[in-house]
C-alpha cells in the first residue's frame, strides 16, 4: 500500500516525498488509520521502524493550516526532541505550520520567542516545557494531540511526576498516543489515566532485533577490553562507529585513549554542555568524527544515518537496552554489524540479554589478536546450550568445557 492510500493531506504526501520515503513501514501502516480517525494508540516498536512518522504524518495532516499551539510531543532526552522536531518540520514544509522545539541546555530567548510568536507543534523536554507552563510563556489549553514518545525512557529518568503534572494541564477531550518499548505497571497506570480506549499496536517483536543487523560477542580478559576495542576498530572496514559505554567516567576516558591512538572521536554524555552534546553529534552526523563514543541516556532514539557499527564496549544493564543500542545501526534495512565485546564477568547479563531477545548471540575470536589469558573457545555444541539448570550445574557443566562459553576457565587459572 502507497502513502496516498492512508488519506494523508496533500502537503503531507508532498513532503513525505521530499524526504524519500517511497513505501509506508509496517508501523506506519498500522498507526496511521487510526491516528487519521482520531483514536488513542499504545505502540511498541524498536527504532528504526519509521515511529516518528507513524504519528508525525497523521498528525500534521489533521491539523490543517497555522493556528495556535494543537500538538505537544514529549520526549525523555534534548537529542530526541531536536530530532522529532526536526521530522515534523520536514514533514510540514509544503505547509504554514509552525514547530518548536523546547529542551534545557540552551538559554530561553529563543525558545520564548518562538512560542511568543506561535506555533502548532511543540516538541519539549518535560523539565524544560515545565518552566514555560510555569511562567506563562505557553499553556496547554488548545491541546488537540499529545504524543508521550518512548515512556519508558521517562520512567528510567524519573520524569513520570512532571509527565503526570503535564497531562494534566492538558484539555481532558484530546488524543493521546503512548509510544514505550515495554509496558511494566507504572506506565500501564498512566496508560489508564491518559488514554481513552487506545488501539495496543505492537510492530514486530519489541525485544527483537533489527534482521538487518548481524552481531556478535567479543569474549576478551577485563584487562585487554581496550586494546580489543582498538584492534576491532583496525580491523573493521567501518565508516562511522557508536561506541557505548556503561558510565560517563568510562566515555571520557574511552574517548581520551582512543584520541591517543589517532581517532577522531566525539563524546556524548549527559555531563556534558548542551553545545557539546550538539557539536558531538552534528560532527559525528557530518563524518569530522568517525567514532561516537557515548552513554545509553544520550543516544537512545537518535538517529544518525550511515552508523555501519555499533560496539558495545561495556555490556549494557539491563537488555533492552542492547535493543535500542544495536537499533543504531541498521536503521532501516540499511546493514550494519554491532559487536559486544564482553568478558568472564558479564556472563549472566549476556544469558540475560539471550533471553529477553529470543535468540542466541554467535561469539566471535578477532583472529590475529595477541589474547592474554582469556583465550576465547570454541562455542559449546547446540545440544549441550540448553541446559537451564542451576547456576551451580551450569558452572559445574562450564567449568568441564573450560568456562564461560569460549572462555578460559578462571578456576584453571588460579
Ligand atoms: P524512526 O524509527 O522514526 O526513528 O525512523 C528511523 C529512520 O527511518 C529515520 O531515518 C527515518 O527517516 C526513516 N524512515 C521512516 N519512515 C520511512 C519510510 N517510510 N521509508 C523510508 N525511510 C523511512
Amino acid at each position: 500500500m502507497s502513502f496516498k492510500a492512508l488519506n494523508l493531506s496533500d502537503p503531507i504526501l508532498r513532503g513525505i516525498q521530499a524526504a524519500g520515503y517511497s513505501d509506508p513501514t509496517p508501523i506506519q501502516l498500522r498507526a496511521i488509520p487510526i491516528v487519521m480517525g482520531g483514536g488513542d494508540v499504545i505502540g511498541s516498536a524498536q527504532t528504526g521502524t519509521g515511529k516518528t512518522a507513524a504519528f508525525a504524518l497523521p498528525i500534521l495532516s489533521r491539523l490543517g493550516a497555522h493556528g495556535r499551539a494543537r500538538v505537544l510531543v514529549l520526549e525523555p532526552t534534548r537529542e530526541l526532541a531536536a530530532q522529532v522536531e526536526t521530522s515534523f518540520r520536514d514533514f510540514a514544509r509544503f505547509t504554514d505550520l509552525r514547530t518548536v522545539a523546547v529542551f534545557g541546555g540552551v538559554g530561553y530567548g529563543n525558545q520564548r520567542n518562538e512560542l511568543r510568536r506561535g506555533v502548532d507543534v511543540v516538541v519539549a523536554t518535560p523539565g524544560r516545557l515545565m518552566d514555560y507552563l510555569k511562567d506563562g510563556t505557553l499553556n496547554l489549553k488548545d491541546i488537540e494531540v499529545l504524543v508521550l514518545d518512548e515512556v519508558d525512557h521517562m520512567l528510567d529518568m524519573g520524569f513520570l511526576p512532571v509527565v503526570r503534572d503535564i497531562i494534566g494541564r492538558c484539555p481532558r477531550e484530546r488524543q493521546t498516543l503512548l509510544f514505550s518499548a515495554t509496558v511494566p505497571p507504572e506506565i500501564l497506570a498512566i496508560a489508564s489515566f491518559a488514554l481513552r480506549n487506545p488501539t495496543r499496536i505492537e510492530i514486530g517483536v519489541s525485544r527483537s532485533v533489527n534482521e538487518s543487523v548481524k552481531h556478535a560477542l567479543y569474549p576478551v580478559g577485563f584487562a585487554q577490553k581496550f586494546d580489543l576495542l582498538l584492534a576491532l576498530l583496525e580491523r573493521t572496514d567501518f565508516d562511522s562507529v557508536l561506541v557505548f559505554s556503561r558510565t560517563k567516567h568510562g566515555a571520557d576516558k574511552i574517548a581520551r585513549r582512543l584520541k591517543a591512538a589517532n581517532h577522531s572521536v566525539a563524546v556524548l554524555h549527559a555531563n556534558r554542555s548542551q553545545n557539546q552534546r550538539i557539536e558531538a553529534l552534528a560532527g559525528f552526523k557530518s563524518g569530522k568524527y568517525e567514532v561516537m563514543v557515548a552513554t545509553d541516556i544520550a543516544a537512545r532514539g537518535i538517529d544518525v544515518a550511515g552508523v555501519s557499527h555499533v560496539i558495545n564496549y561495556d555490556v549494557p544493564e539491563k537488555p533492552e537496552d542492547y535493543v535500542h543500542r544495536i537499533g543504531r545501526t541498521g536503521r532501516a534495512q540499511a546493514v550494519g554489524d554491532a559487536f559486544t565485546i564482553v568478558t568472564p564477568e558479564n556472563e549472566k547479563d549476556i544469558r540475560d540479554i539471550e533471553r529477553f531477545i529470543g535468540a542466541k548471540i554467535p561469539q566471535l575470536k578477532l583472529e590475529g589478536f595477541a589474547y592474554g589469558a582469556y583465550e576465547p573457545r570454541p562455542e559449546r555444541p547446540p545440544e549441550q546450550r540448553e541446559s537451564r539448570g542451576s547456576a551451580r550445574a551450569h558452572g559445574d557443566h562450564a567449568s568441564k568445557r573450560g568456562g564461560f562459553r569460549g572462555f578460559g576457565n578462571r578456576r584453571g587459572r588460579r
